[in-house]
């Protein structure tokens, strides 16, 4: 049976909210009926982009992650609520019932990722539908999906045979597995929403000023065990990355045939740039 997943490449999305404006476009001011109320116009977030600065001047990036509904395997928003309000369909998408959900604050608090949110004025819990009204009557993917001018955001309606294919055949990730709801919306590059890099230039005296060392060798080691190995670019820089935050002490070895190796120690904490290694 086909069911339906999204899949999000972090290093595609640029941040500029295209999809939730038309999550709002969809759902403020239009009721579906069995499928949500409406959207209410300020303060809700159906698809939520977070944002992560990484590094320090003058190596920095930016990274974001939209987070809608994770349209769970095994959801703890369905589990919280009573007379089966919150429900699975077969195609994978977890629904909201409007009207048995009215007043069921609990499945808000239920989802660990934070999905559901309280409409106040309704009285009723909701979330991202995956726009299941637009699904059932023929559409090929969703109106974020549609409105993602990079490619960032892609819905697949396969096999669950499939769908493990490609997760494991383009490295894909779901957030926090440990919450053990079986998420079914995929993340592709999320190593730079959730992981650092230690990054560096490397350059040598020449005729009293510095010049890029192009080629350098820069080796880094955990507990003496080798982790990354690499050689600088044009300008002399060279980065490793991913690497897990708050993970302790490393070591770089730069080397460059006609001068002596320089060892930095870093103690890693968070994305850092070490400065210019002098040869
Ligand atoms: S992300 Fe939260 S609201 Fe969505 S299905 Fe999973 S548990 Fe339910
Ligand atoms: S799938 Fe539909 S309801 Fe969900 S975030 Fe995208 S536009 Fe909004």
């Amino acid at each position: 049976m086909k069911r339906w997943s999204l899949v999000i490449d972090v290093e595609r999305c640029e941040g500029c909210h295209n999809c939730f404006l038309a999550c709002k476009d969809e759902h403020v001011g239009n009721a579906w009926k069995g499928i949500s109320l409406e959207q209410p116009k300020h303060g809700s977030e159906w698809i939520r982009i977070l944002r992560k600065e990484r590094g320090q001047f003058p190596v920095i990036d930016v990274a974001y992650l939209p987070t809608p509904c994770m349209h769970c395997d095994d959801p703890s928003c369905v589990k919280a609520a009573t007379n089966g309000a919150v429900y699975k369909r077969s195609d994978g998408i977890v629904l909201i019932d409007p009207e048995k959900a009215e007043g069921q604050r609990d499945i808000v608090r239920a989802c660990p990722y934070g999905a559901g949110e309280w409409n106040a004025e309704k009285g009723v819990p909701q979330k991202c539908t995956l726009c299941a009204h637009l699904l059932d009557s023929g559409w090929k993917e969703p109106r974020c999906v549609q409105a993602c001018p990079t490619g960032a955001l892609r819905s697949l309606y396969v096999e669950d045979s499939e769908m493990k294919r490609v997760a494991e055949s383009e490295r894909l990730d779901v957030l926090h597995p440990e919450y053990g709801t079986s998420p079914r919306v995929y993340y592709r590059n999320v190593f730079r929403f959730l992981c650092c890099f230690i990054s560096g230039s490397v350059a040598f005296e020449k005729d009293g000023h510095a010049e890029c060392a192009e080629g350098a060798r820069v080796i880094l080691l955990k507990d003496g065990q080798r982790r990354g190995d690499t050689m600088t670019d044009t300008y002399g820089d060279f980065k490793f990355d991913p690497l897990e935050e708050n993970s302790g002490r490393y070591r770089l070895e730069v080397s460059l045939e006609g001068f002596e190796t320089k060892i930095i120690e870093v103690d890693l904490k968070t994305s850092i740039h070490v400065g210019t290694v002098m040869l």
